[in-house]
C-alpha cells in the first residue's frame, strides 16, 4: 500500500489545552499516528485514541532529539501504512515550527496532507499575559523575529529591528538575550523602552517579568528564566499590569470531549 495516509500538520497551541482548537481535536482523536514536539503538553495525547501510536520527537535548545531529515522520514514512513498521521507542533505549525519543510518534503513524496493552523505563543501567549501586540495607541503592528537563526544562514539585523515602530516579539531568544539587548540599544532602541519576557504562557508555571530594555538582561540573570520564553520589546507592554488577569482552569471541557 503506498502513500495511503493522510499527514495533518496540526497546530496544539501555547500550552493549556483547551487553546486547541475544535478541528485540532479531531485530528488527535482520529490519529493513528501522532508525532509530536517537545512544546506540545502531553496532557493533549490523552484524547487520542488506544490504538494510536504516539512518538515523540521533542526537541530541546542546543540539542536535537531526532534530527529533521529523521522526522521527514518518519512522516513518510507512516503516511505508507497509517491512514491519519498527525505531527502535532507547539503553537503554530507555520510558526517557526519548520512546519513548511516538512510539507515541503510530503509535497515530494505526493503524500496528502493537510494544515491545521494553532494558537500562536508570539500572539496568544502574550495575551494571556496581559500584553497586547497591538494597540492603536502604542503599537501600529508587530514583528515576530526568532532570536537563534540557523549557523551559517543570514544572522538577525538587530540594529535594523531596532529602528522599527511597533511590538518586537522574539521566539528562541533566551540564550541570545545578552547579545540581542546589546544590538538593540545600539541600533538605537531606548532603554527605556518597556520590554517583557513571558516565560511558559498559558501553562501553570507561567511567569512574566516586565521592566526596560536598559534592565532586561540584569532582570533576567536575576529571575533565572528558561526556556520557554518570549521576549516583548515596545509600548504595549506598559499595559500588561492592568490587562493581566487570572485565568479559568476548563481542563474538564477537554477531558470531557475526550470521553
Ligand atoms: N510554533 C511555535 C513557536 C516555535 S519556536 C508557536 O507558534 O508558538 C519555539 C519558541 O516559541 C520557544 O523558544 C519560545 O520562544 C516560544 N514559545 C512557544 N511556546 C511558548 C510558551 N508557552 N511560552 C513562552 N514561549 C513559548
Amino acid at each position: 500500500m503506498k502513500n495511503s495516509g493522510k499527514v495533518w500538520l496540526v497546530g496544539a497551541g501555547p500550552g493549556d489545552i483547551t487553546l486547541l482548537t475544535l478541528k485540532a481535536l479531531q485530528c488527535i482523536q482520529q490519529a493513528d499516528v501522532i508525532i509530536y514536539d517537545r512544546l506540545v503538553n502531553p496532557k493533549i495525547l490523552d484524547g487520542c485514541s488506544v490504538n494510536c501510536t504516539c512518538i515523540n520527537v521533542g526537541k530541546s535548545p542546543g540539542y536535537h532529539c531526532v534530527p529533521q531529515e529523521e522526522i521527514n522520514a518518519l512522516l513518510i514512513q507512516h503516511a505508507r501504512t497509517h491512514r491519519n498521521i498527525v505531527r502535532l507542533k507547539g503553537g503554530d505549525p507555520y510558526v517557526f515550527g519548520r512546519g513548511a519543510e516538512e510539507v515541503e518534503c510530503l509535497v515530494e513524496e505526493g503524500i496528502a496532507f493537510e494544515v491545521v493552523p494553532g494558537i500562536s505563543s508570539a500572539i496568544g501567549g502574550l495575551a494571556c499575559a496581559g500584553i497586547p501586540v497591538t494597540h492603536r495607541d502604542l503599537a501600529s503592528g508587530f514583528h515576530v523575529v526568532t532570536g537563534h537563526t540557523r549557523e551559517g544562514n543570514q544572522q538577525q539585523d538587530w540594529r535594523q529591528l531596532a529602528k522599527l515602530n511597533g511590538t518586537l516579539v522574539i521566539v528562541m531568544g533566551i540564550a541570545n538575550l545578552p547579545f540581542i539587548c546589546e544590538e538593540l540599544l545600539m541600533g538605537g532602541k531606548s532603554p527605556d523602552t518597556p520590554a517583557a519576557i513571558v516565560m511558559s504562557a498559558t501553562r501553570e508555571n507561567q511567569r512574566r517579568l516586565t521592566c526596560t530594555l536598559g534592565t532586561l538582561l540584569t532582570k533576567a540573570q536575576e529571575a533565572n528564566i528558561v526556556p520557554p520564553a518570549l521576549i516583548v520589546v515596545g509600548d504595549v507592554v506598559r499595559l500588561s499590569d492592568r490587562l493581566s488577569f487570572i485565568p479559568e482552569v476548563m481542563e474538564r471541557v477537554y477531558s470531557e470531549s475526550c470521553s
